[in-house]
């Protein structure tokens, strides 16, 4: 790990006042943002619009840290998952998840996670560091490469469900997203993105406040506070009144509509009271189910409900008008999956 500064940490702003402190032009500022950002640059010397004596400078302030992609795991369905190292060896994933007409990139936001659903394999993990905006980015230009290379076509969407809690990283995850959709950077839409929160109110109700511009999907799983909090403990701190105000704001200030990702468990959320709760939750803010299933960290309490109870959620969801979708695993035989994200090969 090198002891410079690394000067993707810097803002546009804070380069140009790097070069006018050197008596330098300020422009080459922007030369070099572009070399960082679009071109991907790894070392100074690439960076052949500048003379020796700046690149030289750089050199001897900065370092240019990079992720490197440390495993690559290719699934039978197509899923590419990702072993990613950062500039002090701690490694996070990263999956590709290629459809007919779309690639997507599942994100890691931090390395573990800040939260405790009891059911998520990250949460087993502790969680070291948040990471930087850089390291997210990186991820995703990696992403596009992969989708080039073995798809042929660009990556199209992104979402923020990989390792992590991206609401307990806002600074860098937005100042990420702003790298992604700025046409400086890589020029992505913002409506492809998808942020997935566990539910942190506050946070929803800053991101509505900044009127961001990409899609909010909550990790909501139990409309009723009492099963919720057993399953996800740091919910006894956001109760889902204030959950349901957050997103109401949100919907207010944002006109967009919320997806609630929701598993179904034997014999924790499969009852009429679990399914009435979850319907009269919908009710109250524009919003969508995606029935995901389950996918098993060992634990013998988390069983996937069996059809019949999906079946009851579904009917009662659209008898209420409410749209819902069912989301099947991509990826389950190399540990890519939701909530599978936890390093396995590489402890
Ligand atoms: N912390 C954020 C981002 C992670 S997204 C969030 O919670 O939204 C990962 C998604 O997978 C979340 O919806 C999470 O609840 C879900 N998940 C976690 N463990 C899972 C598992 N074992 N099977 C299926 N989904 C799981």
């Amino acid at each position: 790990m090198s002891s410079k500064q690394d000067i993707r940490a810097l803002s546009l702003e804070d380069l140009k006042s790097f070069f006018t402190e050197h008596n330098l032009q300020a422009f080459r500022a922007k030369q070099v943002y572009q070399w960082l950002w679009q071109k991907g640059a790894h070392n100074f010397s690439e960076m052949t619009n500048l003379s020796k004596e700046v690149r030289s400078l750089l050199e001897e302030t900065f370092s240019i840290n990079h992720i490197a992609i440390d495993q690559q795991q290719r699934s039978t369905d197509g899923t590419i998952k990702n072993a990613v190292k950062l500039h002090d060896n701690l490694v996070v994933e990263s999956v590709l998840i290629p459809t007919a007409s779309r690639t997507t990139a599942c994100v890691s936001s931090q390395v573990g996670c800040s939260l405790d659903c009891t059911f998520c394999a990250t949460a087993q993990l502790k969680r070291m560091r948040n990471l930087n905006p850089d390291e997210i980015y990186d991820q995703v230009v990696a992403i596009d490469r992969q989708s080039q290379l073995y798809f042929h076509r660009p990556l199209s969407n992104i979402v923020f469900m990989g390792m992590g809690e991206p609401l307990m990283n806002y600074k860098n995850v937005l100042a990420a997203i702003e790298k992604i959709t700025s046409a400086d950077a890589l020029g992505m839409s913002p409506k492809r993105i998808t942020l997935s929160t566990s539910g942190i109110p506050k946070m929803i109700q800053k991101l509505a406040d900044e009127q961001v511009k990409f899609q909010l999907a909550v990790s909501l799983h139990s409309a009723r506070q009492q099963v919720r909090e057993q399953i996800m403990p740091f919910a006894e701190n956001f109760p889902l009144e204030s959950l349901l105000e957050a997103l109401q704001y949100w919907y207010q200030k944002t006109k967009k509509r919320i997806t609630f990702e929701y598993v179904i468990w034997k014999g924790v959320n499969d009852t009429p009271e679990d399914i009435q709760a979850l319907v009269r939750f919908c009710k109250q803010v524009p919003s969508k189910v995606n029935l995901i299933q389950y996918n098993s960290i060992g634990d013998p309490k988390f069983q996937q409900a069996p059809e019949h109870s999906i079946q009851a959620y579904v009917e009662a969801l659209e008898a209420a008008s409410i749209v819902v979708t069912i989301r099947r695993s991509r990826g389950e035989d190399i540990d890519a999956a939701c909530g599978q994200l936890a390093n396995k090969t590489l402890q």
